[in-house]
């Protein structure tokens, strides 16, 4: 493999079956890894081990190998991986970037100003930024339940203003810039309560780690860029590029999801579509 070689990646969370969206994403991810000269590698994020189903990745794959995919083996499994995450977090605690949150979301809501992220959550009030170290302490050694929070504010001012390179598989792939806004995230979740990492922490680690060159995902991911390239920033990683991906939508122009019913490839399979018929609906 030459250095220069664009790898992409594929990761999915194994808490459900793929739909078309995801086919899409698995599909013009490859696509454009193919035209590159570069592979794309399959990354399984199950981080989650409340939600993640070994039957799920075993359907995932299932299904992408179904699609005409292949991949280089071993693929990677974030819950192999907790120590390495630890280690990043540990980084970000080092450098008193973050700190610990004992809030319920009941709580939050309950508090709530009535000002929302990207994502329509309720933009944490910073309360637990003004606990004291002492009582921090006690109450950690006493075992309460706590996340660790990004302490925003601190994080932009050390790492300064942020782009975010950004491409297209136009004939030329152009590379356009924007400028990160972090700061409408608020102070983020960087490790979850119940789990050593986040969905933030643990993607930005692995596609460094990984050598990512090109993130290729769905335009529902678009806002959460930004948190990805200021967290890239304070640990030192490099940046791949990034690509947006319009989403499927159904005949209500909503956004596929489980939770909608939409239909999974599993069904389209049992319905009698090919993968041929799929690619041809998506336009791939
Ligand atoms: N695991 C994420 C998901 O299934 C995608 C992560 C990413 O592409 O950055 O939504």
């Amino acid at each position: 493999m030459s250095p220069s070689q664009p790898i992409f990646r594929f990761a999915p969370s194994p808490n459900g079956l793929l739909h078309a969206g995801h086919a899409y994403s698995a599909l013009f991810t490859d696509h454009w890894a193919r035209a590159l000269g570069g592979k794309m590698l399959v990354r399984i994020e199950d981080i989650d081990t409340a939600r993640s189903r070994e039957v799920f990745v075993e359907a995932i794959l299932e299904d992408l190998a179904w699609l005409g995919l292949d991949w280089p083996a071993p693929v990677r499994r974030q819950s192999d991986h907790f120590d390495f995450y630890r280690a990043g977090a540990k980084r970000l605690v080092d450098a008193g970037l973050v700190y610990p949150c004992f809030c319920t979301r009941a709580e939050i809501r309950a508090a709530g100003t009535g000002e929302t992220d990207p994502d329509g959550a309720p933009l944490y009030h910073g309360g637990c930024r003004a606990i004291g170290a002492p009582e921090r302490a006690a109450r950690i050694a006493a075992g309460a339940p706590h996340a660790l929070r990004l302490d925003m504010r601190e994080a932009i001012r050390r790492a300064g203003a942020l782009e975010i390179a950004e491409t297209m598989p136009t004939p030329r792939d152009a590379v356009k810039r924007r400028a990160a806004d972090p700061g409408r995230w608020g102070d983020v979740i960087v490790v979850r309560k119940d789990t050593p990492t986040s969905y933030h922490l643990s993607v930005v680690l692995d596609d460094a780690h990984q050598g990512i060159t090109h993130v290729t995902r769905g335009m529902d991911l678009h806002a959460a860029t930004d948190i990805h390239v200021l967290l890239q920033a304070l640990l030192g990683l490099a940046a791949p590029l990034y690509c947006h991906h319009a989403l499927v939508r159904d005949a209500e122009q909503a956004k596929l999801a489980k939770s909608r019913g939409s239909q999974s490839l599993a069904d389209l399979r049992a319905a009698g579509w090919s993968a041929a018929d799929l690619r041809a609906h998506l336009g791939i």
